[in-house]
């Protein structure tokens, strides 16, 4: 289980601080899997990058705890996080990694260097017959070992990162935003791979600022805004019954394969450096009203469904 407490994490910048998670809590519970939502820069991102603590300078956890079992990831030292937990337990597919894949070196060579990178001890013959199995896993060929990265389409190369990430065998796997540089078929066969891994019993972090995305695969849904989580639950909730009013007009913008008319949220995310008063949706909010000068809290309004908004007591 992965459980988040009151998580800040802060960006030190020349104009001013950057609040870009502020008070950010969760619990992943075992063998489900979590979807986290909203526009960019809301704090998606940063949040995974916490959960592998990652996060560097001018970047800061300020606040905050992060359990992954029974481990308080923010109290280990560098050394335990490389040895017991990054890669071992927690992995992650970042943003765009699929693009930065070294173009010099073999889909093989990547392996012997993610094997170095985290301590992976085995000796080469073993060591490939680990990456032929992950390239299956991720519905790769064998031959695709030997091949460099500009000999690949992109969503072999999504498949090879996520293999990567799969090395030292984690239980949890971050994947931010992986099929956003893909077009519709290949993303659907990426997130079929996704869900055997889930299947297979990895729980998958998904981010993605795509909700449709988010709902073929995910068990529980948390919506971010402006470093804040506004809505949360299992997404049929979630999804089914959106109360926040961000996460309805999130869905509203949502494109669908017929009926609806397309609409776009007016304005834009607030400065996290001098965030509105109140709730931080307000400005944008059609059902802004006085209470909302005050910053709501997360509750619970039905059974597991967590809304932050005032219209709600
Ligand atoms: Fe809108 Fe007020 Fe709810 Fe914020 S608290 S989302 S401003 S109604
Ligand atoms: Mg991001």
């Amino acid at each position: 289980m992965i459980e988040v407490n009151d998580l800040k994490v802060y960006y030190y910048s020349y104009r001013g601080v950057v609040k870009a998670v502020d008070g950010v809590s969760f619990q992943l519970r075992e063998g489900r899997s979590l979807g986290i939502a909203g526009e960019s820069g809301c704090g998606k991102s940063t949040t995974a990058m916490a959960l592998m603590r990652l996060i560097e300078p001018p970047g800061k956890i300020v606040n905050g705890s992060i359990k992954i079992d029974d481990a308080d990831i923010l109290q280990l030292d560098e050394k335990t996080l490389r040895k017991e937990i990054r890669w071992k337990k927690i992995s992650m597919v970042f943003q765009g990694a699929m693009n930065s894949l070294t173009p010099v070196y073999t889909v093989f060579q990547h392996f012997v260097e993610t094997a170095k990178a985290h301590g992976y001890q085995a000796g080469k013959e073993e060591l490939r017959e680990k990456a032929i199995e992950l390239l299956k896993k991720v519905g790769l060929k064998e031959d695709v070992l030997y091949r460099y990265p500009h000999e690949l389409s992109g969503g072999q190369k999504q498949r090879v990162v996520i293999a990567l990430a799969l090395l030292l065998n984690p239980k949890y796997l971050i994947a931010d935003e992986p099929t956003t540089a893909l077009d519709v078929v290949v993303q659907a066969q990426i997130l079929n791979e996704l869900k055997k891994l889930q299947e297979s019993g990895i729980s998958v972090i998904l981010i993605t600022h795509d909700l449709g995305v988010l709902s073929e695969l995910s068990d529980d849904v948390m919506v971010m805004y402006a470093g804040k989580v506004v809505e949360y639950g299992p997404i049929e909730k979630v999804l089914g019954n959106p109360l926040h009013p961000y996460t309805k007009l999130l869905l509203d913008a949502t494109p669908k394969l017929r009926g609806g008319e397309l609409k776009w949220i007016p304005g834009s995310p607030p400065n996290l450096i001098d965030p509105p008063r109140g709730c931080r949706f307000g400005p944008r909010c059609p059902y802004r009203f006085d209470k909302c000068d005050t910053e709501p809290e997360l509750i619970e309004v039905e059974h597991n469904h967590w809304v932050a908004c005032h219209l709600y007591r």
